[in-house]
């Protein structure tokens, strides 16, 4: 995913992207040397780097379990936990049965369910699968949430974020989110920081062994492999309007802005004039009259303009927090051309309907490695 296309055009976005890889290469510098190991190969051999990270050792998932265990506190803090024993009992069964069948059968797979809103599912690398009551409430199925949690367990089994040395460290969204600031810049420059900001999840390299592994893992335990497409396409559906909404929105009131700022010049001018003339002619009532009237203007021209500003920003904060509570699944899962496709392929050919050559090229170079290391 990761579009760099605007990366060079506004120096402030480069600074929040680089806060948030800066922030993620911290929080990696710990990692251990297996990582490195997953992640060199990966630069020479995309296909090495899956087999590596589909065969790690006990010890080696250690390592990514302390990592998640250490971040932990950081991705929860503030947040509050579903402790609701049906709910997460119901998601812990399905984590089971994905497990069960997956490439890390041996790893307790662990579901953290958060209180809120959002839409939003993630992993941090290790055997803790968060998942948001946002995103629960919003599933149609079982099979739609089975396909998520598949994708996400697919992201920590291919040791994704390892290989990438880049982390989709959502809470910092939201950060990054809130320091863009708004003086100078037209709604198009903002619109093209937020996009900027909230890109920065994995590659689509990455994303495609996710959503392969969640074929393979929710086909196996018997889930439908195709919900979870459906989900996202519901979702994604639903985001892109209420992103267009408030973009325009946003573009509405920097109009109205720009308008007021016209305004002000116009009365400042007005009011040098009058004051000039004023000054020249200091026993002319008229000029006297004209340069309170002017001065008044000026007051409201100026009022008007700050009331328009802070709307501006109101409907700025408006969208910021709607990209925050929607991106944090899309940074993540940018739009891709061929991912129906390979979703579907690679479920017809688990089912024996068609070859391998017939598959998109990702699921031909996934599928072999996949099967070869089996379960
Ligand atoms: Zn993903």
């Amino acid at each position: 995913m990761i579009s760099r296309r605007k990366r060079y055009r506004f120096p402030e976005a480069q600074r929040i992207t680089g806060v948030i890889i800066l922030w993620t290469f911290l929080s990696l510098v710990g990692c251990s040397s297996v990582f490195q190991q997953v992640k060199t190969s990966l630069g020479l051999n995309p296909e090495q780097g899956l087999e590596m990270a589909l065969t790690r050792t006990p010890a080696q998932w250690e390592e990514a379990k302390a990592r998640a265990a250490a971040v932990d506190p950081k991705v929860t803090k503030g947040m509050k936990l579903n402790r609701d024993p049906a709910l997460n009992k119901r998601l812990q069964t399905m984590v089971d049965r994905l497990r069960a069948v997956s490439h890390a059968s041996q790893i307790p797979f662990r579901v953290k369910i958060i209180e809120s809103e959002q839409i939003n599912a993630f992993n941090t690398g290790g055997e803790l699968v968060y998942v948001y009551t946002g995103l629960i409430n919003d599933v149609k199925s079982d099979d739609e949430l089975a396909g998520i949690l598949a994708h996400e367990m697919g992201h920590g089994i291919g040791a994704h974020l390892q290989r990438e040395q880049r982390s989709m460290f959502l809470p910092s969204i939201g950060a990054a989110l809130t320091s863009i600031a708004l003086q100078n810049k037209n709604a198009d420059q903002v619109i093209g920081l937020v996009n900027q900001a909230a890109s920065s999840g994995y590659s689509r390299r990455h994303e495609r062994e996710a959503d392969i592994l969640a074929v393979v893992y929710t086909y196996r335990a018997g889930y439908n492999p195709l919900s979870f497409e459906d989900f996202f396409q519901r979702i994604r559906k639903r985001a892109d309007q209420v992103k267009q909404k408030k973009e325009k929105g946003l573009r509405k009131n920097y109009v109205a802005y720009q308008q007021t700022a016209q305004n002000l010049e116009r009365k400042k001018k007005d009011f040098a004039i009058s004051n000039s003339n004023l000054q020249k002619h200091p026993h002319s009532r008229q000029a006297r009259n004209q340069f309170q009237r002017t001065r008044v203007n000026l007051q409201k021209g100026k009022k008007e303009h700050d009331r328009q500003y802070m709307r501006y920003q109101e409907s700025y904060q408006s969208y910021a927090q709607a990209v925050s509570q929607l991106f944090p699944i899309f940074q993540s899962h940018p739009a891709d051309p061929e991912r129906v496709d390979i979703i579907t392929s690679t479920y017809q050919y688990l089912k024996g309907e068609i070859p391998l050559a017939q598959t998109p090229s990702s699921v031909q170079y996934i599928m072999p490695v996949v099967e070869k290391i089996g379960r």
